[in-house]
């Protein structure tokens, strides 16, 4: 596979995106598990069984490029515990996809179901391509002939993908056509984040960052913080950050900071967020018509009541936690904060509100997307607004529950959810034989 030095600043720039630099995906998962394992009493040999993916599918995946030449990508299907149901997780395309990766991606997805208690065990997979160097017609035979080398392990009731990284809605329709060709029926809930037209959820995409206004609004209520006055700056103006940002400004909040890479808007008298296009309206136009701009380093260290980052991981690290001074974080992107960061912020008494529940929209308004596809009946977006307001207010209690009773942080807490739940379910079901 050819490869340039634009491509490998871009896989660099997306993997810090996704993993703490200090350590790996599944260094963090293993190490997670074991701090929830040592606030609870649970069986160490279910600890020990967590620690490992049931499975990991490796295959190659051949495909004809439009010159006629043939390249081979490496694909992977990790399938870390299935306890609760069938494994959910996404499918990336992207040049630094590794099994390790993928395995420790997949404990991530495990705790995150299980906080939402979503009948779903934690799985994620993707192959190894840089898909800004494919056509669109080479994008959707490597699509169809991975969806093919997985064939036998996913399906409706056994593992389920979502779009990731370098995936979208189209790649998801392509899986669903690959496999309902292949079985001889049509299969629209063998993946999930399609198009609403073959079988798609209304509201998967805003999701996410739906997910993260609702909990931030939740920490607040539970502060005693009125959201009138609240003020919050978000990093990252995504899919995440500008639909997190605009709820919480239409619900009264004053948004005095968005960013994009290039830097951030600042107006300490509140931003009107609809004037501002998002990554996906307009990509990096965030400042372009900005009076105050500030460098995203300065967003994240403003005197803010909320702070949400919600563009890349490791953005909170030693170097900067001690000048924090928002009084809540709220995690929108996954891992924004190191673990050395992390406990710097448990000193200063910052609130941190994880990852797994804030921005566990998406994967819950997936498994709507699951119900609407057996049961063949598509949900209004009403419905789905409503249903995932419940689900998330069900999790922020559970959690809630778990914080008071340890006295521990609100990303423990979550743990401690998921981790309990999980060991439960294999303390209920034994160990077969
Ligand atoms: P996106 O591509 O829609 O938007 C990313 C935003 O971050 C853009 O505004 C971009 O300009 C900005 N950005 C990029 N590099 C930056 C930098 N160095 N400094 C400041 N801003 C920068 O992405 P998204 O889908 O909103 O995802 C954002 C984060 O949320 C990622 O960590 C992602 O993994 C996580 N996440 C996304 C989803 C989802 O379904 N979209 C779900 C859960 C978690």
């Amino acid at each position: 596979m050819s490869s340039n030095s634009n491509a490998s600043r871009e896989a660099t720039e997306q993997q810090a995106k996704e993993s703490p630099v200090s350590e790996s995906a599944l260094e963090t998962a293993r190490r997670q598990l074991h701090h929830a394992a040592e606030s609870l009493d649970i069986d160490p040999n279910i600890v020990e069984r967590l620690k490992h993916p049931k499975r990991v599918q490796e295959v190659a995946v051949p495909i004809k490029r439009d010159d006629g030449s043939v390249d081979v990508f490496s694909g992977y299907r990790a399938q870390h515990d299935s306890v609760r149901g069938p494994y959910k997780g996404g499918l990336r395309y992207h040049p630094e996809v590794t099994r390790d990766e993928c395995v420790g991606l997949s404990m991530w997805m495990t705790w995150k179901c299980a906080v939402m208690d979503l009948p779903f065990g934690g799985a994620k997979g993707g192959v190894a391509v840089n898909p800004k160097e494919l056509s669109k017609a080479e994008k959707e035979r490597l699509t169809r002939r991975f969806t093919e080398e997985l064939r036998e392990i996913i399906g409706p009731n056994q593992d389920i993908p979502a779009p990731d990284m370098g995936t979208n809605p189209q790649t998801m329709a392509w899986m669903m056509d690959a496999y309902s060709m292949q079985e001889g029926e049509t299969t629209p809930g063998v993946v999930t984040g399609k198009p609403p037209i073959v079988g798609g959820s209304e509201g998967r995409e805003e999701a996410p960052g739906r997910s993260v206004a609702l909990i931030t609004r939740l920490a607040c209520e539970y502060y005693d913080r009125d959201l009138d006055g609240t003020t919050v700056a978000v990093q990252g103006y995504g899919s995440v950050g500008a639909n997190a940002a605009r709820l919480l400004d239409e619900w009264g909040a004053t948004i005095v900071a968005v960013s994009d890479v290039n830097g951030a808007l600042y107006d300490p008298d509140g931003i009107d967020t609809d004037s501002v296009p998002s990554h996906d309206e307009e990509p990096e136009a965030v400042t372009r018509d900005a009076d105050t701009v500030i460098s995203n380093d300065e967003l994240l260290t403003l005197d803010v009541d909320v702070l949400i980052p919600a563009a890349l991981g490791n953005v909170i690290t030693q170097d900067n936690a001690a000048d924090i001074e928002a009084d809540l974080v709220v995690e929108g992107a996954n891992g924004p904060i190191t673990a050395t960061a992390d406990a710097i912020l448990e000193t200063r008494d910052i609130s941190v509100i994880p990852d797994i529940l804030a921005n566990a929209g998406g994967v819950t308004v997936s498994y709507f997307e699951w119900l609407q596809d057996i049961n063949r009946r598509a949900w209004s977006l009403e419905r789905v607004y409503d249903e995932l307001e419940t689900e998330m207010e069900r999790a922020w209690r559970a959690v809630q529950t778990e914080f008071e009773r340890h006295d521990v942080t609100w990303r423990d807490a979550a743990y401690i959810v998921a981790l309990s739940r999980i060991a439960a379910a294999h303390e209920t079901r034994g160990l077969w034989p």
